[in-house]
């Protein structure tokens, strides 16, 4: 079974259902199915084979679904791309991911001719226009002048029905996703059929996905989180998605209440922003059954009042592109426990391992180590890095955490993020949790700087929505929660933090950025 095949079932079964409302517009799984065979039938028409790589630029929409899909079905391997990316960015990993076609938006020609002089490779750039009926004739005009062009509708309308889906293997890789910019130079990690069909139905499974769910789709689906859990999971089960193309508390307040949403899926920032909403209703989100975060450590405090005020339960879970990404979750069945990323999901197994790889006791810190159907085969042409974290089966998360008696995980910190303060271990989350319990502070993060003394220092990195707060209070305040080596020694305030586009902090670049202030 694969996802592609999947979907095709479900199109039979369900072939009158809503697949999604996109801006006003609504598809069934009949249509959606369609024109993601049409799709896959046009790629082979313009030469695509079975095994190359076609790259994704696109936002969140029903051409980035048909894109996905349709590559799946031809058995080529798709690379989702962040789409506001720099053309140097988008240049290293259409290069390092041998990329023969891109998919993309119109506003990209400009671009694709700049890549194009850097990477004469790729053989086709198709163009989706962002316009919702027909042709955004500024754009398309140009087609004609580039022969690698060819227009998203063009594929598809070429394409026929009678195209026969290739035979994919489980092992065959059906994705290679580059990691988010956190952990320094992106590698691909290779995601085969086995491993994402795998993650998408024990997901489901677990939180109970079913095709009465209406799954708000507003993370980026470029991003692993997104794909398998508000994405292929939904779709697996025949939900309905309610695809919001960008992020902001009023649309998704609004998409709730209008079209009766039942699970949302976000970073703890978006869970910060819908908190903080002054015109967020909870009558709107009434119809929500399950609210799921991940992709960062959800703040308790954050997790408490959320639920409170909107009367929805907030389950966290934990995952990363490595794995498909989701190892664990907060069970819905038996006692969640806030704080922790939850137990592991069905099929995944999670250890926590000292530095020569054996288990440690319930309670002690170690690195955080998983191994089941979801883990990648490899980074793409990288034998070390992939040496480096794949050993004997298991995938080495670089994250640090703990596991109680009951088998709850509990993320300390990443392994790189440790402070090292005279001696003593410092975990940046423990003194974040301390922070984000502080009535005026907004958001927090906290970093190791270079300390001639004590070898490091803990510097605190706040957001405040009062002004009068100084850094003296927090200090004091922090002395009262923490131990004394942990509390910071020095506090900056910032209007805001640095953050990727799935509103993960940017540790690494808040450090070189006060690096500058301080
Ligand atoms: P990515 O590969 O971009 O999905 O990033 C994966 C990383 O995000 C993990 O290795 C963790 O460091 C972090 N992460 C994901 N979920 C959580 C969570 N619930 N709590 C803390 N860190 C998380």
């Amino acid at each position: 079974m694969n996802l592609s095949s999947q979907l095709r079932d479900t199109a039979k079964v369900s072939a009158e259902k809503v697949a999604y409302y996109f801006m006003g517009q609504s598809s069934t799984y009949a249509e959606l199915d369609e024109a993601i065979t049409k799709f896959a039938s046009g790629l082979a028409k313009l030469g695509v084979k079975q095994g190359d790589h076609i790259a994704l630029l696109l936002g969140n929409s029903p051409q980035f679904i048909i894109s996905f899909y349709g590559a799946l079905r031809l058995g080529a391997t798709v690379i989702p791309v962040n789409p506001i990316y720099t053309a140097d960015e988008i240049g290293y990993i259409l290069n390092n991911g041998d990329v023969k076609v891109v998919v993309g938006l119109d506003m990209m020609i400009p671009l694709a001719e700049k890549v194009h002089t850097l990477l004469p490779t790729v053989e086709r750039y198709i163009i989706c226009e962002t316009e919702h009926n027909g042709l955004n004739q500024k754009g398309m005009a140009n087609l004609s002048v580039y022969p690698k062009l060819k227009s998203f509708t063009d594929v598809i309308s070429s394409g026929d029905l009678s195209f026969q889906d290739a035979i994919l293997h489980d092992d065959d890789t059906a994705v290679i996703l580059y990691t988010s910019g956190t952990t320094g130079k992106p590698k691909g990690a290779m995601l085969t059929h086995k491993n994402l069909y795998s993650n998408a139905k024990d997901v489901g499974d677990y939180l109970n996905m079913n095709n009465d769910d209406r799954v708000i789709t507003t993370l980026p689906m470029f991003h692993v989180f997104c794909l398998t859990v508000a994405l292929n999971a939904p779709l697996l089960r025949g939900a309905t998605l309610l695809i919001v193309p960008k992020f902001s508390p009023k649309e998704i307040f609004q998409v709730a209440k209008n079209y009766k949403a039942t699970v949302f899926a976000g970073v703890p920032t978006m869970y910060n922003f819908l908190y903080q909403y002054p015109e967020g209703n909870p009558e709107d989100l009434k119809t929500l059954r399950l609210c799921i975060s991940g992709g960062a450590s959800l703040p308790v405090s954050l997790l408490n009042n959320f639920e409170k005020k909107f009367n929805v339960l907030i389950s966290e879970g934990y995952g990363l592109s490595e794995a498909s990404p989701v190892t664990c979750f907060n069970p819905l069945d038996r006692p969640r426990k806030p704080g922790s990323i939850g137990t592991s999901i069905i099929n995944v197994e999670t250890k926590v391992v000292n530095e020569l790889g054996e288990e440690v006791p319930h309670g002690v810190v170690g690195e955080l180590i998983v191994r089941g159907p979801n883990v990648m085969k490899g980074y793409y042409k990288m034998p070390e890095e992939t040496a480096a974290v794949l050993k004997n089966g298991w995938l080495y998360t670089g994250d640090m955490a703990r596991m109680d008696e009951e088998g709850y995980f509990y993320i300390v910190d990443r392994k790189k993020d440790l402070i090292i303060v005279g001696g003593y271990n410092v975990y940046p989350r423990e003194v974040e949790e301390v922070l984000y319990d502080h009535p005026d502070i907004v958001e927090a993060v906290v970093l190791g700087v270079p300390d001639p003394n004590q070898g490091e220092a803990v510097h605190a990195y706040v957001v405040s929505k009062n002004p009068s707060l100084t850094d003296v209070d927090i200090i004091s305040y922090c002395k009262e929660h923490l131990a004394k080596y942990k509390v910071p020694s020095s506090v900056f305030f910032l209007e805001e933090l640095p953050k990727n586009t799935t509103g993960k902090i940017l540790r690494r670049a808040l450090k070189a950025k006060v690096s500058q202030i301080v």
